[in-house]
């Protein structure tokens, strides 16, 4: 298990920051997002869509309310993955949780990106990789990279 420190300016540097870290997210993963609101998560999952050749970083948007987004590489690329990018904000049983059906998201291609995922013990025990951000200022941001890379 290993942690990895980056430094980002502005949001393009932690949408190319999303970019590079796909070099390191071979599927299948689940990847914990953690940080406050405004920090930036959804911000870097742009960079990982792109990074996937998924989406492209206007096409990125927070799944508040359809809290589960999908996303998927053209069969033909490098490094094709379906990227389900989840918001666990307003879920807060277990049970809602259970009925989203996550579970039946994870297959060989599949990489999981969950934003507030750690409310559950659960998603924290089986997580593989954990990204957290961290607002140090208006644009300054502290990203943090642990787990099975
Ligand atoms: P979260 O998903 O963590 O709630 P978002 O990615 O939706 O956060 O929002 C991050 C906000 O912070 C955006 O308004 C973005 O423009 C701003 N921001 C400023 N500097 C940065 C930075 N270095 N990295 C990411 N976002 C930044
Ligand atoms: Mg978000």
């Amino acid at each position: 298990m290993s942690t990895r420190e980056y430094f980002t300016r502005s949001p393009t540097e932690t949408i190319e920051l999303g970019r590079k870290l796909v070099a390191d997210l071979q599927p299948p993963k689940l990847v914990l997002l953690r940080g406050d609101l405004g920090a930036g998560k959804t911000t870097l999952v742009k960079g990982v869509a792109e990074g996937f050749q998924a989406a492209s970083q206007e096409d990125v948007t927070s799944p508040t309310f359809t809290l589960i987004h999908e996303y998927r590489s053209p069969l033909d690329c490098p490094r094709p993955a379906a990227l389900y990018h989840i918001d666990l904000y307003r879920i807060d049983t277990q049970r809602e949780l259970e009925t989203l059906g996550i579970d039946d998201l994870i297959s060989g291609s599949s990489i999981l990106l969950i934003e507030w995922g750690e409310k559950f013990p659960r998603l924290v025990k089986e997580r593989d990789v954990e990204i957290a951000i961290e607002r140090l200022g208006e644009n300054d941001r502290r990203v943090r990279v642990t787990g099975k890379l």
